[in-house]
């Protein structure tokens, strides 16, 4: 028999496929649920697949067991009703059939007909619980679903010889299908009597199934309803107390640690929770131990500020202090070299003023590497002429080497831009000290600066300069660490030449700033050299070029003798490229015969360039030779001498020298000799000499009001404008400047920054503020003037309402050209131009410091204690007595009354005044070589700041018999002052 196909298998794939569709985890990853979601999702999932699995798996197996109980009760019945039915069928008892029939029936509950047929098909008996299902058999209706037919054939199983003709029917087919035709059995002995066929329907069987599944739903939903809210809540209670870590940890991370987080449970989360609390508090305080130490940081930074802040208040006041007195000493050296002198005291003014800028630039050096220090220096972007720069810097040291005899050359290659933006100060300053260095470490030799042009892109030059010389060099271990702040080789260095181990440090820090590097060529193996790049932008303004050579030069031939090969190779260059022939000797010897060559073929050498110092033969033995050779053809000469051995003008007639030029030589002097000796034109010099000229003309006539609270600033200041015709009215301080400045018009207003009762800064806003009141259209200009060379001195003077700054030492050069600039700008410009210009003036870049200023000579003297120097004195008004007479005169004049006035002072404990007074002594005396008093002054001064009433008075009786003292001295010595100056 066929077993039927299993209808639930179907149905569980069809729902194992529809759960799968429903559950589509892409969903659930977009959704990203919460963890309790999950949970709950999970647990779901796992509750259906387990109950569905199970109930499945039990629906089947019962309904096998049944199918199979179902199949051995229709099995038994068959049999029976084949072995019952097998005589009447054998003897057509149609009636017993029927009987039997029904009887069989009666046993079989889920029956629906049973038929007996003979083996031609005829029905022989039926008996039928469902008419339908019996006629739908007949019909050929009768599908799988809704019945099962079973088939027996009855056999004739009797053997015995029988009228009955029995045939045995123990051998039934079981497999018997509906044709018959697959009988196992020996159906040859056996003779088929007719079939049986039973009917039964799956009515039965589908109810237990279906209740089954309703069974199976129930449980699930129960399972369901009862284990996800359990989930839910359990997991949720999870959940809140992982949300509320969360919650906690937001504050931890916005720096509340005051939160505490509470525990009660002591489950895995619950030690999670506490490991969490004790993070907190570990974290808290940690935190207490950084804010702890970040506050001391601050306070310590705080404090480090205000001690830098300090620092450079003292290095300003300083600055002015010492700046004061040397701005008299180079003032009065200005005025005295506005007079008539000779050669030797023009040579001893450049001396004096040499020495006030060695102790002016120590000032610098210092000044500037704190500014460096702090962050606070800015490189300029102003137009330079960089081949000036250079060569300036070989002039001003010129003399120390030659000093040392140490020849000193400036070499500066052909593609170097003459001007670009730059700041000339600091590559000045850069050229100083290791040209300064270089000539300090060499005894013998030579020292090289040469400039060259690297790189030129985007609008910038990368320029080089290097600094070599032939002296004790340095040893390759030392390089590295001579760039760092008062490093020194060592200590025998300090000993032997001195110096303060800064200037390198400061040209780091200016290269530095400048784009640039710096160091020491490790190859050099004799003596040192140093090099430097630096940036510099292209310069796009037009400048005047210098002339050069067209007509009798060109081609002309020319002889260089020289013993220094570079100075040979530099002029010889140098004439190339200006169009003339040259050719350069070593030994004057060699160059005698090649001239006697050249004037033999008739191709003389018209030019000689002639080095004074040589070995052998010296430039006036060569000179001598030159002159005395009637083989010669006569060339026209140049010398060219160190500082200390220039020709005089007898060498010059006698030799008939067409110059004489002081070595190192700048090319372009050495261009502007050959133009005017050889070509007669007009030299740039001669122009530049009436410029001047025009300039102080255009100062002439105008009025100036100073307001000056020193003395001695006073009479230098107001000397050099009447030299000049200025018409100077002098103030004493900012009050009266106001008072002055606001009755008449003054054509420029000199504005001292620093004065009692009221500074420069207040009386020119005041002044400012009366020309808004009074509506008035012109603008008065007004120039600050300051010894404070610090960072943002300028920027506060141009916010006060001034118009441009100068610094002092006042230098004449720059006083007047400032001052006829103003006077030009005021006669051509409208008063809201002006007001512009005062705008612009903040960014308006220095005007280029003349060589006296930043001439460098390390000699500086200091003066003993004394009532009175009047060495010193004398020496500090640059040695003019009548200069000295009226400062004598001023400082008897001002401080005569002071003791009184000192003592009224202390009785009022006006401390400020006390210390206020005591400066302006201290600066006064300092002045006149006065040093006991000034160191009286300066501890009256210290102990009004400490507010020491009775150091004060012990002070204030000192000064009153030393000031006694001093004045005696004065007068004593005043009739010969007068005298000599008479
Ligand atoms: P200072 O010269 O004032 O001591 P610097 O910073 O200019 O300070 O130089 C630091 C040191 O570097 C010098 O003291 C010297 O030992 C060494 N030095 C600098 N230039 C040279 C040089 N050209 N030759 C030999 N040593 C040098």
């Amino acid at each position: 028999m066929k077993s039927s196909p299993i209808l639930l298998d179907n149905r569980m794939t069809q729902f194992l496929t529809a759960t799968s569709t429903m559950i589509d985890f892409r969903l659930i990853n977009k959704v990203r649920p919460g963890l309790r979601g999950r949970a709950v999702l999970f647990v779901a999932i796992l509750v259906t697949v387990c109950v569905l699995g199970t109930s499945i798996y039990n629906v089947v197996r019962v309904n096998q067991i049944l199918q199979q109980n179902q199949q051995t009760a229709v099995q038994g019945i068959g049999s029976g009703l084949q072995t019952a039915i097998e005589l009447p069928l054998a003897v057509g008892d149609v009636r017993e059939m029927a009987r039997l029939t029904d009887k069989f029936m009666e046993l079989l509950p889920d029956a629906q007909f049973i038929l007996v047929q003979d083996t031609g098909g005829a029905h022989l008996a039926l008996s039928t619980s469902d008419r339908e299902m019996y006629e739908q058999y007949i019909g050929g209706r009768l599908n799988n679903e809704g019945a099962h037919i079973d088939r027996f054939t009855v056999l004739a199983t009797a053997v015995a010889e029988s009228d009955l003709g029995f045939m045995d029917i123990s051998g039934h087919d079981r497999a018997l299908a509906a044709d018959g035709s697959e009988s196992q059995h020996d159906h040859s002995k056996q003779e088929a009597l007719g079939t049986i066929t039973i009917c039964v329907a799956n009515t039965g069987l589908r109810e237990a199934q279906m209740a089954q599944w309703r069974s199976l739903l129930v449980t699930l939903g129960i399972v369901m309803l009862a284990a996800l809210p359990v989930i839910y809540f359990v997991v949720g209670g999870w959940t809140s107390r992982i949300l509320q870590l969360v919650r906690f940890a937001e504050h931890i991370t916005n720096g509340d640690y005051t939160r505490e987080i509470q525990n009660h449970k002591n489950d895995e989360l619950g030690q999670l929770v506490s490991a969490y609390e004790h993070m907190r508090l570990a974290i808290k305080d940690r935190e207490l131990v950084e804010q702890r130490r970040s506050d001391e940081l601050r306070i310590a930074r705080e404090e480090a500020d205000k001690a830098n802040e300090a620092k450079s208040q003292f290095l300003a006041h300083m600055s002015h202090e010492i700046r004061t007195p040397i701005n008299g000493v180079t003032g009065m050296l200005e005025l005295l070299s506005m007079t008539q002198l000779n050669e030797k005291q023009r040579k001893q003014i450049r001396t004096a003023m040499s020495s006030a800028d060695a102790l002016l630039s120590l000032i610098n050096d210092i000044l500037d590497f704190s500014k460096i220090e702090a962050g606070h220096m800015e490189a300029e972007h102003i137009p330079v002429d960089v081949h000036d720069v250079f060569e300036s810097v070989a002039e001003m040291l010129a003399c120390k080497a030659a000093d040392k005899g140490v020849e000193l050359i400036c070499d500066i290659a052909k593609g170097v831009p003459r001007y670009v933006l730059s700041d000339p100060t600091k590559l000045r300053q850069i050229g100083i000290n290791l040209v300064n260095n270089a000539i300090k470490f060499t005894e013998q030799g030579e020292v090289v600066i040469r400039i060259s042009a690297q790189e030129q892109q985007d609008g910038t030059w990368l320029l080089r300069g290097s600094v070599s010389d032939t002296g004790i060099g340095i040893p390759p271990n030392q390089r590295d660490r001579l760039f760092k702040s008062f490093s020194q080789v060592d200590a025998t260095t300090t000993r032997k030449f001195g110096g303060t181990g800064l200037g390198l440090a400061i040209s780091k820090g200016f290269i530095e700033l400048m784009g640039g590097e710096i160091g020491i060529n490790p190859e050099r193996t004799e003596g040192s050299e140093f090099w430097f790049t630096f940036r510099a932008g292209q310069c796009d303004q037009e400048y005047e070029q210098r002339p050069v050579f067209h007509g009798v030069l060109t081609g002309m031939r020319s002889i260089i003798i020289d013993d220094n090969e570079t100075n040979r190779d530099i002029y010889t260059d140098a004439l190339t490229a200006w169009g003339l022939r040259p050719e350069a000797f070593e030994r004057g010897e060699d160059a005698l015969v090649a001239m006697r060559e050249a004037s033999n073929l008739e191709d003389p050498f018209k030019l000689a360039i002639l080095d004074m110092q040589m070995p052998e033969m010296d430039g006036v033995m060569l000179a001598e030779a030159i002159q005395s050779d009637p083989a010669i053809h006569k060339p026209t000469m140049v010398m060219l001498t160190s500082m200390y051995h220039t020709a005089d003008s007898d060498d010059l007639e006698n030799l008939s020298l067409a110059a004489c030029l002081q070595k190192p030589v700048r090319l372009s002097t050495l261009h502007d000799a050959l133009a005017q000796y050889l070509a007669g034109s007009v030299t740039h010099q001669v122009e530049s000499h009436d410029d001047h000229a025009d300039l102080l003309e255009s100062l002439r006539g105008k009025e100036i009001l100073v307001a000056e609270d020193n003395s001695v600033n006073q009479m230098v200041i107001g000397e050099l404008l009447r030299s000049v015709g200025v018409q100077a009215k002098i103030v004493e301080n900012g009050a009266q400047a106001v008072t002055e400045a606001c009755g008449h018009d003054f054509d420029i207003v000199l504005m001292d920054c620093s004065m009692p009762e009221m500074d420069g800064f207040e009386a020119t806003q005041w002044i400012r503020e009366q020309e808004k009141s009074m509506r008035s259209k012109d603008r008065t200009i007004i120039i600050a003037l300051t010894a404070n060379a610090i960072q943002g001195d300028r920027e506060r003077c141009i916010d006060a309402g001034m118009d441009d700054y100068l610094t002092k030492p006042i230098n004449a050069k720059r006083l007047f050209e400032t001052l006829a600039k103003w006077i030009h700008k005021a006669s051509v410009n409208t008063p809201e131009d002006s007001q512009a210009d005062a705008n612009a003036a903040q960014n308006r870049p220095a005007l280029p410091p003349t060589p006296t200023e930043t001439q460098q000579q390390q000699s500086h003297r200091t003066q003993a204690g004394d009532i009175f120097d009047i060495d010193a004195a004398l020496e500090r008004c640059a040695g003019n007595p009548r200069v000295l007479a009226m400062v004598l005169d001023e400082f008897t004049r001002s401080y005569d009354g002071i003791t009184p006035v000192l003592e009224g002072l202390i009785e009022s404990a006006d401390y400020d005044q006390i210390a206020h007074q005591a400066h302006a002594l201290k600066g006064a005396a300092s002045n006149i070589g006065a040093a006991e008093l000034a160191g009286y002054a300066s501890g009256l001064e210290t102990a009004a700041r400490e507010q020491q009433l009775q150091q004060a008075q012990r002070t204030v009786s000192a000064i009153s018999e030393s000031l006694a003292q001093l004045t005696q001295q004065i007068e004593a010595v005043r009739p010969n002052i007068d005298g000599e100056h008479a």
